[in-house]
């Protein structure tokens, strides 16, 4: 990488997870996050070079997690342009790369810094959620990730861990990493993707409800909906599923995780440390 590489914030990333479990170490959803990198770099028409097919990319990450002797790691595959510098990205004189990075895997996205490890204390932002026509959500993109970045700062300068963004309409839309669910009298709800990130872990946890006799609605959630809410929690291959305490101050219902929050996270972190049986063939073994 030079210096002069294209830093104006046009490049795709994803953020993957593998787990060491009894049965040894497996990534979750591998493919389904190289399909979302290459969808991604689609959108942005970022062409990736043949050499790096999905499948390429999908043995480089196996082969990183392998020759380091990894078991829980974040494997940060990315694209980005190399080339001379200006605000030319579509032009023939910037190249594409693709490179990939693994590290250990030490604590929790929300961790060891909390007041009370393993829940997180939201504020709603200032800042309006990315619009899908300023820049498209559907791509992980990484300028996607500066208004998310300036909300989570003003969040936790205000003693919140994270913030939770509203669309130009005033709906909840998610945090600067983690998709949002929250839960009323039984029933699962979570916004429409249109101002979200695509999470796989939001799609794994709405397969794992439903498969389980739970009812999922994704509809437009206001935030008085998460105030009064029995249970609320986010997902992210960084967030797991991790329940949300407290909103603007207000308290989520009953100051503890709730029941069916509980029962999903139980039932992800089963299903990623490869502990019951891979009905849906999202590990790779490693
Ligand atoms: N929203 C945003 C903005 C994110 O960065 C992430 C993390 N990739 C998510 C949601 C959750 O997505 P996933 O479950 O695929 O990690």
């Amino acid at each position: 990488m030079h210096v002069s590489d294209h830093h104006y914030g046009v490049g795709v990333f994803e953020g993957v997870r593998s787990y060491r479990g009894e049965r040894g170490t497996s990534v979750f959803r591998l493919e389904d996050h190289t399909k979302r990198l290459f969808r991604s770099a689609h959108i942005l028409k970022m062409q990736i070079p043949e050499r790096y097919d999905p499948t390429t990319l999908n043995d480089v990450q196996a082969e990183l997690l392998r020759r380091n002797d990894f078991g829980d790691a974040y494997i940060r595959p990315f694209v980005f342009y190399g080339g001379v510098l200006g605000l030319r990205p579509s032009t023939l004189d910037l190249t594409v790369h693709v490179a990939v990075f693994a590290l250990p895997w030490a604590g929790h996205a929300y961790g060891e810094d909390d007041v009370r490890p393993g829940s997180v204390r939201l504020r709603t932002a200032t800042l309006v959620r990315n619009h899908p026509n300023s820049v498209f959500i559907k791509a992980k993109a990484n300028g996607n990730y500066v208004n998310g970045i300036l909300a989570r700062q003003d969040a936790q300068a205000s003693g919140a861990d994270d913030a939770l963004l509203l669309d130009q309409n005033g709906f909840v839309t998610e945090t600067s990493g983690a998709n949002l669910f929250i839960v009323r009298d039984g029933v699962i709800q979570t916004p429409p993707v249109t101002s979200v990130l695509e999470g796989i872990t939001r799609d794994t946890i709405i397969r794992l409800a439903t498969s389980s006799g739970y009812a999922v609605v994704e509809r437009n959630i206001t935030r008085d909906d998460v105030y009064v809410a029995d249970e609320a929690f986010l997902t992210g291959t960084a967030a797991e599923v991790t329940w949300i305490r407290e909103l603007d101050g207000r308290r989520i219902g009953r100051d503890e995780e709730g029941s069916i929050t509980r029962r999903l996270r139980t039932m992800y972190s089963t299903r990623i440390r490869g502990e019951d049986r891979d009905t849906d063939g999202w590990l790779t073994r490693i």
